[in-house]
């Protein structure tokens, strides 16, 4: 079987285009790469041309994600898997490809509706090392892990599971909470030794998108960010804390479309076989908004 080895990029469509570039600089650190397109911009982790494509489009909310597979003889075999699976998916133009700055794309969507892209060969830019957005202890913690994790909406978990299985991604249930009268069994799937790389399944959400965890590899980073979001008086909506599922310590804050980053430092490799929570390790206490899980009319 095949599998997709990362999260490689994503793209958000977001309002105020200008507030995204200070936030994504200032505060996560990231790099703004504007190359002169009047409708989006670009945001850098490391030496690849880009992790995130900001569209300003007004959407306020995720438009794609982009999983990677690892060269042209396993774009060739995912294409054959998706059809088994009984997967609709269409083979991007070169224009497209070119568009991602990737060799080649495959344009599908979940069953939850979030459009996926399947690529391979990202452009990646040693001419170009990465400047940090500002001051920066260490860096991003991309490589083969991907650029980080996310959790989407999606209307059918066992649905999403047998999807992203059919990606060559494996998981299950990893938590059990209780809220109020209701038990919440979200679904993590790993694809490298990131613990995870897409969940879903914590209830109605009212974006396609709940947040996007990034990881750097200097805890000093975490602390940094922390009282820069604190300073710039942006809402944390969960504070620092430890998740019982992939060790990251990390908290949460939101961003200039109103949904979550997640920034993280130490989480642990993934272990590959199944266990279940119903607590963090410590920390991670709701304050503004909380996780975002209550119940909200869908867009
Ligand atoms: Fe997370």
């Amino acid at each position: 079987m095949v599998q997709v080895t990362e999260l490689g990029y994503m793209g958000f469509g977001v309002k105020k285009l200008d507030e995204w570039k200070s936030f994504a600089t200032e505060i996560i650190a990231m790099e703004i790469s504007d190359e002169g397109e009047r409708d989006r911009c670009y945001a850098r982790m490391d030496y690849w041309h880009h992790r995130l494509v900001l569209h300003a489009d007004g959407a306020d909310d995720l438009e794609y994600l982009g999983f990677r597979v690892a060269g042209p003889n396993e774009f060739g075999e995912m294409q054959h898997q998706l059809s088994a699976a009984g997967i609709k998916f269409r083979v991007g133009s070169e224009e497209e490809a070119a568009e991602r700055h990737v060799l080649e794309v495959l344009k599908l969507s979940d069953p939850g509706g979030n459009p996926v892209e399947i690529f391979h060969g990202p452009e990646v830019q040693y001419s170009k090392p990465f400047h940090p957005g500002r001051g920066m202890h260490g860096r991003f913690n991309t490589g083969a892990g991907g650029m980080g994790h996310c959790i989407v909406r999606q209307d059918d978990p066992a649905a999403a599971q047998r999807f992203y299985t059919a990606l060559g991604m494996r998981g299950g249930v990893e938590y059990k909470f209780r809220m109020g009268k209701n038990v919440v069994s979200p679904i993590f799937m790993h694809c490298n030794d990131r613990d995870h790389t897409v969940a879903f399944g914590i209830g109605p959400q009212s974006r396609r998108i709940n947040h996007l965890m990034v990881e750097v590899d200097n805890f000093d980073d975490v602390g940094l960010t922390y009282d820069l979001v604190r300073k710039h008086k942006l809402p944390v909506m969960i504070t620092p804390g430890k998740h019982s599922n992939d060790h990251m310590y990390s908290f949460y804050f939101g961003n200039p479309s109103g949904w979550m980053i997640e920034y993280g430092y130490g989480g642990r490799p993934a272990t590959h076989q199944s266990e279940y929570y119903v607590e963090d390790m410590y920390g991670h206490r709701p304050e503004a908004g909380g996780f975002g899980t209550e119940k909200e009319p869908k867009r």
